[in-house]
């Protein structure tokens, strides 16, 4: 059985997202988004890289796709570094 969270964004505890992307911040959705938000999130962040014009292949435009996501998720900005 896959393991539950309490999720930040629905407030539900479900089924965690699991190992969906790489650590560290991979660890951080795993411990803090179900995997019906996470479903959610792919769907609008598809948007989102259109919107924005993203190449997630690229370190810096992925990079600038976790902030966003954090947003989305309402997870501490780790890059305060920025302004
Ligand atoms: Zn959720």
């Amino acid at each position: 059985m896959a393991e539950t969270v309490t999720c930040v964004r629905c407030g539900q505890t479900r089924e965690s997202a699991g190992r969906v992307l790489p650590p560290p911040f991979g660890d951080e959705i795993a411990r803090s988004v179900c995997s019906v938000c996470w479903a959610e999130w792919l769907q609008q962040q598809i948007r989102v890289i259109n919107h924005y014009g993203l190449r997630p292949a690229l370190k810096e435009d992925r990079e600038k796709l976790y902030d966003i996501t954090r947003e989305y998720f309402g997870l501490p900005q780790e890059s305060a570094k920025k302004s």
